[in-house]
């Protein structure tokens, strides 16, 4: 079995990604949101509730995602999340506002209660987070998997960054073409490479 990573907005190795910057006062009291203090990723114990999000100014772009610097929280375009919610319930979708207060209706913030961990060769580290108890990956350039007993049978996977993993026949269905999207297998594996 394979999954698919939805190699858009974050990316590990050849491409930047797009970016935006935070709303500062908003980051400087994330607290009070679905924001891990410590981390900056979303804070999944704290599911169901939202994960609302402060940006300085709307991208640029007609993005898919994108990353706001300083967090580890991607901004998705609604309409994908909303493809992707047809495989999998139980999203939480959070707003995006823009720091004079509008709501930027294509963009929100996405997570799942539960997320895995992408791992890779050695010289990989996985770091956890002492507030939310996020697993933070640095995994190097190179082949990536995931452990099988992490996965549920589900179709549509989450890491801590909320990045999307999906099986193949969900690549399937995104036969049309998307210029910021493609799709990059990552392998499952029942024990960790490192043996
Ligand atoms: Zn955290």
């Amino acid at each position: 079995m394979m999954l698919y990573y939805a190699k858009i907005g974050i990316n590990w190795d050849d491409i930047d990604p797009q970016i935006v910057y935070p709303d500062m006062s908003w980051l400087s009291n994330v607290n009070s949101s679905g924001i891990c203090p410590l981390c900056k990723c979303i804070n999944r114990q704290r599911y169901p509730a939202p994960a609302d999000v402060m940006i300085e100014r709307s991208p640029n772009e007609d993005q898919t995602s994108v990353l706001i610097e300083t967090t580890n929280i991607t901004i998705w375009k609604k309409d994908f999340v909303e493809k992707l919610s047809l495989y999998r319930d139980g999203f939480a979708i959070g707003k995006c506002f823009t720091s004079d207060g509008r709501i930027l209706d294509d963009y929100v913030t996405c997570y799942l209660r539960k997320c895995i961990t992408i791992r890779g060769n050695k010289q990989s580290r996985y770091q956890l987070c002492q507030s939310c108890g996020a697993i933070i990956s640095n995994v190097e350039p190179g082949p990536k998997y995931v452990l099988e007993k992490e996965l549920d049978g589900s179709r549509i996977y989450q890491d801590a960054l909320c990045r999307f993993y999906v099986t193949e026949d969900v690549v399937d269905d995104f036969d049309e073409p998307q210029e910021d999207l493609a799709f990059n297998a990552v392998s499952v594996r029942n024990t960790p490479a490192e043996g």
